[in-house]
């Protein structure tokens, strides 16, 4: 009986999730494709993929995103545009296959599909019907879901011309790109990579820690925008911060709730104290470990610690009295601001509206040579990052003779709670 009651629930959910999205959403027009088709995109050659399905496919994934103010079709064009970065000018190709790669920038554009600026917590408090589908990853496995839609749609399938084995490799790819977006995927594997990162010389062909590394890279990209010069990084908290705000209205006003303080719009001044915490606990562990294991991608952990100081002297000026963020500004929609854009090929950053008043500000990628051709990187090369990753291990597990042992166990208890505590309320951004 009570399956029977379960699988009927979970078959209506289905069937309200497939409503909300059809009517919400279609693939691309004719029209529009056929303009795209018009352009020269010389890369849907060379991978095999018929361009006008190419083009439609795209144009459909566009479409599929809402027009939130910080999930949105922008945001996955700038996640699809750090991991092309990343794969050429920082590397990371030469550790992935083609098909990798294929599968990786697909999940790029599609990784926050229908993202309905609300986060997973708030799905699950909501008992959405996306909740009643996944009680994990809620949104992850939507986005996925809407990817596979997209696809199945007809003329929308880019990997048609793909062998069936091949199908499925670059498939698991894309779902497993995608569900690694949650952050509560990344606390899970962080440690993992570390522990591989660590052991020095590491296989990356290994599938075991190809999907790790694979996962990192994700993250990486998804949350670049804390390691993009201050102008950007300044720019798209804002929009982060306004659709929190947006999230914390609802809970106040349809569920009677006091939204968390990232989400209360009430408590916006605690913005730069927040983005400490989120870089020193999601980023810096993240973009050292990279850079530990791929010297290239030192310039991300380099912007990220930039940003820390930025967020630091923002915070000391709240600290003062003195409000880091105009008020207007904030409710401002994202559209109409300036517009900023980023090098296609590197990691430079400009503002477009004032080239006369503002030097281009950029994040250089200084490139080392690895210590060996290809697969394994020797760990030596890049000392600063390992000082600083050995630094927070000091602070993490300090030698318990220097205080008495009881005492010191007790310390360290109570503070994996508290980072416990501040992990779980920094998953509520994925
Ligand atoms: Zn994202």
């Amino acid at each position: 009986m009570c399956i029977c009651v379960f699988r009927t629930g979970r078959l209506m959910a289905k069937q309200r999730v497939a409503l909300e999205c059809l009517s919400y959403h279609a693939t691309a027009s004719a029209e529009s494709t056929a303009e795209l088709v018009s352009r020269h995109v010389p890369s849907a050659l060379q991978l095999n993929l018929y361009r006008s399905v190419l083009c439609r496919w795209i144009l459909s994934v566009q479409k599929n995103y809402r027009p939130v103010k910080y999930h949105n079709w922008r945001h996955a064009l700038n996640v699809t545009q750090t991991m092309f970065a990343l794969l050429r000018t920082g590397k990371m190709a030469g550790f992935i296959s083609d098909q990798e790669v294929l599968g990786l920038m697909v999940a790029c554009l599609s990784h926050d599909l229908d993202h309905r600026g609300t986060n997973n917590a708030f799905q699950s408090k909501t008992d959405s019907p996306l909740a009643m589908l996944y009680s994990t990853s809620t949104m992850e496995h939507h986005h996925f879901d809407q990817c596979v839609m997209i696809l199945n749609s007809e003329g929308n399938n880019i990997f048609q011309v793909l062998k069936p084995e091949d199908y499925r490799q670059v498939m698991d790819t894309v779902q497993q790109a995608i569900l690694s977006t949650d952050l509560e995927q990344y606390f899970k594997t962080k440690p993992q990579f570390l522990q591989v990162v660590r052991n020095g010389q590491p296989d990356w062909h290994e599938p075991h820690n190809k999907k790790l590394l694979m996962g990192m890279l994700m993250t990486a990209c998804d949350v670049s925008a804390i390691s993009k010069p201050w102008e950007i990084q300044h720019r798209v908290a804002k929009q982060v911060a306004d659709e929190f705000f947006y999230q914390g209205d609802l809970e106040r006003t349809k569920l009677n709730a006091q939204p968390s303080a990232m989400m209360d719009r009430e408590r916006r001044d605690e913005l730069p104290k927040m983005q400490m915490e989120f870089i020193n606990l999601i980023c810096i562990p993240l973009y050292a470990g990279l850079s530990e294991a791929f010297p290239w991608m030192r310039p991300m952990y380099e912007g990220c610690l930039q940003n820390l100081k930025h967020w630091q002297e923002l915070s000391d000026q709240v600290d003062i009295g003195l409000t880091w963020i105009d008020r207007d500004s904030i409710e401002e929609p994202v559209e109409t601001s300036r517009d900023i854009s980023v090098n296609r090929i590197t990691l430079h950053g400009k503002i477009t509206d004032s080239p006369a008043s503002k030097p281009e500000r950029t994040l250089s990628v200084k490139v080392q040579k690895p210590s060996r051709s290809s697969g394994n990187v020797s760990p030596q090369s890049h000392n600063s990052t390992t000082m600083s990753m050995a630094s927070s291990d000091r602070r993490s597990s300090a030698p318990s003779g220097q205080q008495p042992a009881a005492l010191g166990r007790h310390r360290r208890f109570g503070r994996s709670c508290r980072r416990q505590e501040q992990e779980t309320r920094l998953c509520a951004i994925s």
